[in-house]
């Protein structure tokens, strides 16, 4: 007997997703994090991306959106590597976000994984881990002095210098840049001349465009109204001995590097914030040794900011429901193997949009300004763009499924639509919260219904319709991804057998005694 099903180690973004997700699905995890107290550091300000919509399937957007500086927006302009990506001229722009600070992010998301049961023990540092058939122990150096846990799996959610993956011996390969970041939150004195636009006109400099880059030869220099009277401002240097994260900024540094890179000074006043950060482009060569798994940053780390959040905590969501299925026992043959071929895929996405943004910002001389000019050209067209947004906002991912199914749904997130059935209007995103496997019958496919009889244990079965329904039916998995869909009046026969080959691959064998499985290929 374990002590717990699942250690979490660490209680940031991605350890208190996982902490809530495998609670819902009814697995004992025990977060191990070794601050004392929640973290007051400010990290990111804000999130965006695919995260966003999968916490509206969660129910979870009404709380995020209260706790936040504001309600959810989709950015206008994002940066991407030293220029800005402009969606303002899209219907739709494709990066919703919330300027939510991480440490309010990290509260919500402690209370609500404490709500739904789990246990979160503060002050608590995983100082070594041991793995064997049967279990894995964690030795913790706790506020009452060191003691073991021992669980089925432990999940490193420790962050970029994860000691859980060094332990396991899984590589991190990758390269560190020599850019390092400055970035404080600021009020600009009445003295320096702030136009209408926002802009500002420094002695010595000239005019600073607001929510644009300046480049110099001796780096860049960024700057823009987060409220109508705090500012971000930020510099980027290349310094070869890279940058701690976790140092603390004085004053004195961030004024010294806003004077080399501008060469004036800027006053500023009232500094809320001050924070230094380096790029490095690392994945872990394999998310699973054993008993042993990474998610988050302890899995990967991006040479750009804006999308560590959501990557961590997709991950989290993508790894709960596989391991609550191998410790209920009924997990198909790997299953659980399949986060780290699809994570591992999604973070290689994210690596090479990052690490373009490394080419794309690096670099003062002609060639260079010729690269952004041309990728900005390229991004005036709606097309490119919004394939870029998608990119961005990890919402292009559509995971290899290895059961057959050609519809263009399979491996994608699922679309939220507006469902109507028996008991009223409803909708995917609704029917996701309690985070179950769902079969979406839209065109009232009773030949799949019977199908999926075998599996109403483990699946939820809806019947409804949807205006321009997308498919006859859908199979969708707790993290809310399409698993098979069946094409519109696709024939009972090839339709049957590809949900069954479906649901024995994502949820297991059926109840013998309703289905038998018959004609479903191994
Ligand atoms: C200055 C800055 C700005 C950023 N801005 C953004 C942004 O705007 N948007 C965005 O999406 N991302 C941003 N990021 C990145 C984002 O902060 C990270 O991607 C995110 O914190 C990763 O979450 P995580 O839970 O995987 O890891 P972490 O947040 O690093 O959490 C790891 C946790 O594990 C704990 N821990 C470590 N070792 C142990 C151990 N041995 N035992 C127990 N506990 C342990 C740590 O104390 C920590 O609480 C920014 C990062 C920085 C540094």
């Amino acid at each position: 007997m374990c002590d717990a099903d699942v250690i979490v180690v660490g209680a940031g973004p991605t350890g208190l997703m996982l902490a809530a997700e495998l609670r819902l699905a009814g697995v004992r995890p025990v977060v191990l994090e070794r601050q004392p107290q929640l973290r007051e550091t400010p990290k990111a300000n804000g999130f965006a991306g695919q995260i966003v919509e999968l916490l509206r399937y969660r129910g979870l957007l009404d709380r995020v959106e209260a706790a936040s500086i504001g309600p959810i927006h989709t950015a206008p302009r994002v940066p991407f590597g030293g220029v800005h990506l402009d969606f303002s001229h899209l219907a739709q722009s494709p990066m919703w976000g919330l300027a939510l600070p991480q440490p309010r992010l990290e509260r919500l998301l402690a209370e609500r994984a404490e709500e739904l049961g789990a246990e979160i023990r503060r002050g608590h540092e995983v100082v070594g881990i041991g793995q064997d058939d049967g279990e894995v122990v964690a030795d913790v150096q706790g506020p009452g002095g060191h003691y073991r846990l021992s669980a089925c799996y432990l999940v490193g959610c420790d962050g970029p210098r994860s000691r859980v993956r060094d332990m396991a011996g899984i590589a991190f390969p990758g390269t560190t840049y020599p850019e390092v970041n400055r970035l404080g939150q600021v009020t600009v004195p009445d003295r320096v001349t702030r136009l209408d636009n926002g802009d500002l006109e420094l002695p010595g400099v000239g005019r600073i465009r607001s929510g644009h880059f300046t480049r110099t030869d001796r780096g860049v220099f960024g700057f823009g109204w987060f409220t109508a009277e705090v500012a971000l401002v930020q510099t980027t240097e290349d310094e070869p001995a890279g940058a701690d994260d976790d140092a603390p900024m004085s004053l004195a540094e961030f004024q010294g590097s806003i004077r080399r890179v501008l060469g004036a000074d800027l006053p500023v006043e009232d500094v809320t914030r001050l924070s230094r950060y380096g790029f490095q482009a690392r994945q872990a060569e394999r998310y699973r040794d054993g008993r042993i798994l990474v998610a988050g940053d302890a899995a990967h780390q991006f040479p750009a900011t804006g999308i560590g959040i959501n990557i961590g905590m997709v991950d989290a969501v993508n790894l709960a429901w596989k391991l609550a299925a191998d410790l209920d026992g009924w997990a198909p043959d790997r299953l659980l193997d399949s986060y780290h071929d699809e994570r591992h895929f999604a973070g290689a996405r994210a690596l090479m949009q990052t690490q373009a943004q490394v080419a794309l910002r690096r670099g003062e001389d002609s060639a260079a300004q010729a690269l952004r000019d041309l990728f900005l050209e390229l991004m005036a067209d709606e097309q490119p763009l919004r394939r870029m947004g998608a990119l961005i906002a990890g919402a292009d991912i559509r995971y290899a499924v290895p059961n057959r199914n050609e519809h263009p749904l399979t491996g994608a997130f699922a679309p939220d639509l507006t469902l109507h059935t028996d008991e009223g209007t409803t909708s995917v995103a609704e029917l996701m919260h309690a985070a179950r496997p769902i079969l979406l019958d839209l065109a009232d496919r009773e030949d799949l219904r019977e199908a999926a009889e075998g599996w109403g244990h483990r699946i939820e079965i809806h019947a409804a319709t949807a205006e321009d329904r997308p498919a006859d039916a859908v199979l969708i998995r707790p993290d809310a991804h399409v698993a098979w869909a069946a094409a519109i009046d696709e024939p009972a026969d090839s339709a049957v057998l590809e949900l069954r080959e479906a649901l024995a691959v994502w949820c297991g064998t059926p109840l013998a005694a309703t289905t038998p499985m018959a004609g479903v290929r191994p």
